[in-house]
């Protein structure tokens, strides 16, 4: 009983994970700020956790020499070349803590360990030994991890996918069960909009997994998206803070914690969509799925997609979306798929999903026709729509996007 007690005691002292991303760990004169940032919650008494990116540009410069080196590149391999990257900044912020007094040292993931399951390259945290951390921690100690990386069931090196350092930082902060996990990035926070093609983007204090979900998978790369997930499913808030300059960030949070009146939370653009349309397939089962099986056997994701009523019941024309860089290998694996008939293939290269996030829509009716309206009131034309519970997308042309994104921003009462 007595033993349990002190245990409890020692270790209720506060515990926060802080995450740099590439950007914040990109340069020597940044590891020193970032450094001071550790420092300065140090001085509050907390036990600070660190896991950190590679600095910004070594993982892309490392995919280039596997990609010189061979088409093929092993996957194992692959995933113990791009986990070095990691090492090294982690070593760099934790000499620098060293530098100015402090207690610290880095860890790779597989000396903890830290476990993972699934494919190299895309593997996800199962399970973190924290034994070592928490008797470094009660002596002081600051630990460095590496973020983006475990090792699986056979000792080897696996990557949780690009921008993985998140996911590290939620898995530590559900694990260490902390009381507040940061994500220190290039940006101060969620906006409402990108302030970089809205000057009255606004800075979003607090948003939904929910929404922040979508706003990710959107295009608001703020946050890898499974990471988002993660907190989700285990119910981690985190915030989302700039290293560069000391301001309150985006607080990411269960809805429940959420009270506000604004009913849409924030709106986005994606760059580089093309639409695609098949004229005159035949109406009859098995069609669509004859059309989309080899694309995505072939990794090519499709976004929207529309089937018109047919006219006669014999034929049909089908639209949907794909990333541009898609449509060559698109248009020849429809050309040559023997399982379908048409009579045209057209697409549009110059098109954009403008799509409009808010838990509030669920409980608010007629957004679907506020965003019509204010649309049509700016004559930005409409080609596809979809919609999920919280979100409403729009397929309009690229020209048009500043445009629909203000008068949005407008109606929606984000400015
Ligand atoms: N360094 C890795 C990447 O560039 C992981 C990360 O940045 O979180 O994807
Ligand atoms: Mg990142």
């Amino acid at each position: 009983m007595y033993f349990i007690k002190q245990k409890l005691t020692k270790l209720s002292m506060k515990i926060v994970v802080l995450k740099f991303g590439g950007t914040s760990v990109g340069n020597i004169d940044r590891i020193k700020k970032v450094a001071k940032i550790i420092a300065s919650y140090k001085r509050k008494k907390l036990n600070v956790i660190v896991v950190s990116s590679a600095m910004s540009g070594t993982t892309n410069d490392l995919i280039r020499k596997t990609e010189e080196l061979s088409n093929n590149f092993d996957s194992a391999e692959y995933d113990v070349l791009l986990s070095s990257g990691e090492q090294a900044a982690c070593a760099l912020i934790a000499g620098r803590l060293k530098h100015l007094g402090l207690k610290a040292r880095s860890w790779m993931s597989w000396q903890l360990p830290i476990i993972t399951e699934g494919p190299y390259s895309a593997s996800r945290i199962s399970k973190i030994n924290k034994t070592k951390i928490l008797t470094f921690m009660k002596t002081g100690g600051i630990p460095i991890i590496t973020g983006f990386q475990g090792i699986n069931l056979d000792s080897r090196i696996t990557t949780l996918g690009r921008g993985g350092t998140d996911a590290s930082a939620i898995m530590l902060a559900k694990f260490f069960n902390a009381d507040a996990c940061n994500i220190y990035t290039d940006v101060d926070g969620v906006y409402t909009t990108d302030p970089r093609n809205h000057s009255k983007a606004k800075k979003i204090s607090k948003i939904s997994y929910d929404e922040m979900l979508e706003m990710a998978s959107l295009g608001a790369k703020v946050m890898q998206p499974t990471s988002v997930q993660d907190a989700k499913l285990n119910n981690i808030n985190f915030s989302v803070k700039s290293s560069f300059e000391k301001k309150r960030g985006t607080l990411i949070t269960g809805t429940k914690k959420i009270f506000s009146n604004q009913i849409i939370t924030g709106i986005t653009s994606t760059k580089n969509d093309a639409k695609v349309t098949i004229v005159g397939v035949k109406d009859k089962p098995g069609v669509a799925a004859a059309v989309f099986k080899p694309l995505s056997l072939n990794q090519i994701n499709v976004d929207m997609v529309v089937q018109n009523i047919s006219l006669n019941g014999k034929e049909t024309d089908l639209t949907f979306t794909i990333k541009s860089e898609d449509l060559k290998k698109t248009e020849k694996i429809i050309k040559k798929n023997k399982r379908i008939s048409f009579r045209k293939f057209s697409y549009d290269n110059n098109v954009s999903k403008v799509s409009i996030v808010g838990v509030g829509m669920i409980t608010t009716p007629g957004i679907t026709y506020r965003m019509f309206q204010a649309l049509a009131s700016k004559k930005i034309n409409i080609m596809v729509i979809s919609t999920s519970e919280i979100k409403i997308s729009v397929l309009i042309s690229n020209k048009q996007i500043k445009k629909a994104v203000a008068v949005l921003h407008k109606e929606f009462k984000l400015d």
